[in-house]
């Protein structure tokens, strides 16, 4: 059963729920799981099509605007709805609702395996007429543009009339919600309908952004697989809507596919429009779903993580992993936002979430699509560029903390444009595809650049003050702590990034001395700047406090009164939504793991005691208020000798958003949490690091399990790894022979058969 996720439920706050849970994507589009015939009138829905990337720009308003704040900000756009479709049964045309009649039977399923979504209903109307009604959805992995709606008519009332009514509509606004900083609070309608026709019997709808200037349409056919059936076209002014009769005697099905395009990618999209449904109208939906089974199959191959011994984990990891791949731009001017094409929480935005959360498992197990995810930080580098200009430095990248276009979207710096540590975040990921791939193609095209300017802004931001280098007035990752100076997280990060800029320049003057004059050149670089960097990353100031043998998260921050934990009542959580961040900056309280993440990413900085007693000390005082804290805390709980505190954790991240834990999962899912369950497993328990000596591990098992499993791709090679009570045990799946080390013995993994390692008891 864990290749399904099932549901009965017809509540109304589930079904909201369930708008994130069962939504259909594919990188490009996501499409809510909004019931075709809608709710109860007056019940509350967000009803989203989203396009990934495809936006329009928003003016911010600011009582006080100073200097270099952004004026402006993007925002993801729901686009034109193509998902109703009423249907009406008998003669006095009963209109199908969940809410009118009986439903005498329902289920809803979501596919894991073959990407598709179900909902099976046996309903009788008030006047008695009975009917069952199969509901499929597909977002199509192999073919980018189109969404197909499929429903299968079983009479049981014999020779009942339907009339069906479906639409093509574009006047959709996006969802707000005043009460809430995560969601939008106004600009709520941003697109103009600019173009609506039949092209033959297709429905086509273009709509044009306010600002932004981008174009979107969507083109849509309906079939009825039955002879007797009746069609007719109505253009409106915001849309069509396609009206179709015939007497349901045998299962009859009717198929709706939509094809959405936009002029981010596609210069003409009229065009691409009519030549992707020319190309796909003859071929029918079960080789779409062969199809997309087969795409699926080939994911699942690299990318599933078994769990012997606890179902409902095993359902969770892999519902995560699987909405995941549905969030991902795949083309290189999108990425992933951080509630992926589920929602519009947090107005479609990309975060350092995609580089500390998502890439890692990219990148170990689908590299080639990591490598996307890369390339579109590459396509905005010049964004950064002019922001780090116009935030006062010379030279440089800065990175936007939140962004669609590639310029800064966050109105509120303190907890956004001064998390300065997203650009070495970003480096960061360059670095650990690096490591896992050895592409050093891609550092020469893209990963040299992206690491050397980000390690500019460091020497641009830092300073020596008793020949040490400090960097002042930054915020880290926790949101409850901001403006600070010498955050260790970002301190350390830094450091990562300046260091590895100077071995990337090393590496291509060596393989490519002409493409390292170029880049020279085009970046006006002086091999100068390259002592520069390797001075200021051994002088960085990691601070240490001896009397608690910790590292504090910043200057400041041990001296700070530490919050009432005690006196604060559990509705005051998240704190975010009950206090001023003033009130929360004067206390020590984080919201998530700033410092244990920092020792995640970079164990070699610290001794293990350092990190076991930061552990001790910055989980008393975290309120995991972030959904990005618990698979930080399981992970590094796995590091520092607590399992079960790393599998408690790990519970918390699994099934956050099916358990719909942090209240807010309508909004959208939690995808860096998802990527977190991902990690807590393979870096958390297996203890998996990629350095630049190899892959390490340091296996370990709760012991509620009898197992588990995942797959990694190391330099072209797939490996399979297998945990139980006794061994870690590793198969070559393909590729050549190669070394890791378990803990520090060196283990060779060859073709010839799976090695075994014994665990280490009491770590
Ligand atoms: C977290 C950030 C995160 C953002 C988007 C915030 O609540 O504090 O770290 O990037 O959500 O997921």
């Amino acid at each position: 059963m864990t290749w399904t996720i099932h549901s009965k439920s017809t509540e109304l706050d589930t079904l909201l729920l369930e708008e994130s849970l069962f939504f259909n994507g594919n990188g490009y589009i996501g499409i809510r799981g909004n019931f075709e015939e809608g709710l109860q009138n007056g019940t509350r829905t967000i009803r989203g099509t989203y396009l990934n990337a495809f936006h329009d720009i928003v003016d911010i308003h600011y009582g006080e605007k100073l200097y270099a704040f952004p004026e402006t900000q993007q925002k993801l756009l729901n686009v034109i709805d193509t998902q109703t479709i009423q249907i009406y049964i008998g003669e006095e045309e009963e209109k199908f609702s969940l809410w009118e009649g009986e439903v005498i039977s329902y289920d809803r399923y979501l596919h894991l395996d073959k990407g598709v979504t179900e909902r099976h209903i046996h309903w009788k109307s008030p006047k008695g007429k009975e009917v069952k009604l199969v509901f499929k959805r597909l977002v199509s992995f192999t073919e980018r543009e189109v969404f197909i709606q499929y429903i299968s008519l079983i009479p049981v009332t014999p020779a009942l009339p339907v009339k069906i009514m479906t639409s093509l509509n574009g006047d959709v606004e996006n969802f707000t919600d005043p009460t809430d900083p995560r969601v939008a609070s106004g600009h709520a309608k941003r697109l103009s309908v600019t173009d609506v026709r039949l092209i033959d019997e297709a429905a086509y709808v273009e709509v044009e952004t306010y600002t932004s200037g981008l174009k979107a349409a969507a083109l849509s056919t309906v079939t009825v697989h039955n002879n007797d059936s009746s069609i007719s076209n109505e253009v409106e002014k915001n849309g069509v809507t396609t009206t179709i009769s015939f007497i349901l005697n045998g299962e009859t099905s009717v198929e709706k596919r939509t094809f959405f395009a936009d002029t981010l990618r596609y210069e003409n999209i009229h065009s691409t429009l009519v030549n992707s449904n020319d190309k796909l109208s003859k071929i029918p939906f079960e080789h779409l779903c062969h199809n997309q089974k087969n795409y699926l199959d080939r994911f699942w191959e690299n990318t599933d993580v078994t769990i012997h011994g606890e179902t409902s984990l095993q359902e969770g990891i892999r519902f995560n992993l699987y909405h995941l791949l549905q969030s991902a731009g795949q083309d290189g001017v999108s990425n992933i936002a951080a509630k992926g094409l589920s929602g519009e929480g947090y107005e479609g935005h990309y975060f350092w979430d995609t580089e500390i959360y998502l890439l890692p498992m990219f990148t170990m197990t689908n590299p080639e699509l990591a490598k996307k995810l890369l390339l579109y930080r590459y396509s905005i580098l010049d964004g950064a560029r002019d922001r780090a200009k116009e935030m006062g430095h010379k030279k440089g990248a800065l990175y936007p903390w939140r962004t669609i276009a590639g310029s800064e979207s966050s109105a509120y710096f303190p907890a956004g444009t001064a998390q300065y540590h997203i650009s070495a975040d970003i480096a960061h990921s360059y670095i650990q595809y690096y490591l896992a791939t050895g592409d050093v193609e891609f550092i020469k095209e893209a990963g040299a650049e992206v690491l050397i300017e980000t390690a500019r802004l460091w020497l641009e931001t830092g300073h020596y003050q008793n020949g040490q280098f400090r960097i002042d007035t930054v915020t880290g990752p926790d949101e409850y702590t901001c403006i600070v100076n010498n955050n260790y997280y970002t301190n350390a990060m830094a450091k990562q990034n300046l260091l590895w800029a100077v071995k990337a320049a090393k590496l291509i003057k060596e393989k490519a001395p002409e493409k390292w004059g170029s880049l020279k050149d085009r970046i006006q670089f002086e091999d100068e700047e390259l002592n520069e960097f390797n001075r200021a990353a051994e002088n960085m100031l990691l601070l240490v406090d001896e009397s608690f043998g910790i590292n504090p998260q910043d200057d400041t921050f041990l001296q700070k009164a530490v919050w009432d934990f005690e006196g604060t009542p559990e509705e005051h959580y998240p704190l975010l939504l009950h206090y001023h961040p003033l009130t929360l900056y004067r206390y020590q309280v984080c919201k998530q793991a700033d410092t244990v993440l920092a020792h995640f990413l970079l164990e070699d900085e610290q001794s293990d005691e350092i990190m076991k007693n930061s552990y001790d000390y910055y989980e008393k005082i975290t309120t995991h208020d972030s959904s990005l804290s618990s698979c930080v805390f399981s992970m590094m709980g796995a590091r520092v000798g607590y399992l079960d505190k790393a599998y408690d954790y790990f519970i918390e991240t699994a099934r956050l958003d099916l358990d719909n834990t942090h209240g807010n999962t309508k909004d959208g899912l939690h995808m860096a949490n998802m990527g977190g369950t991902w990690m807590a497993i393979t870096a958390g328990f297996a203890g998996m690091r990629v350095k630049e000596d190899g892959l390490v591990f340091r296996p370990q098992i709760p012991k509620q399990w009898k197992g588990y499993s995942f797959r990694v791709q190391y330099h072209n090679n797939l490996i399979h790894i297998e945990v139980n009570n006794e061994h870690i045990q590793f198969s070559l799946i393909s590729g050549q022979e190669l070394m890791v080390k378990v803990w520090n013995q060196e283990v060779a993994i060859t073709h010839e058969k799976p090695i075994k390692v014994p665990l280490k008891r009491g770590v």
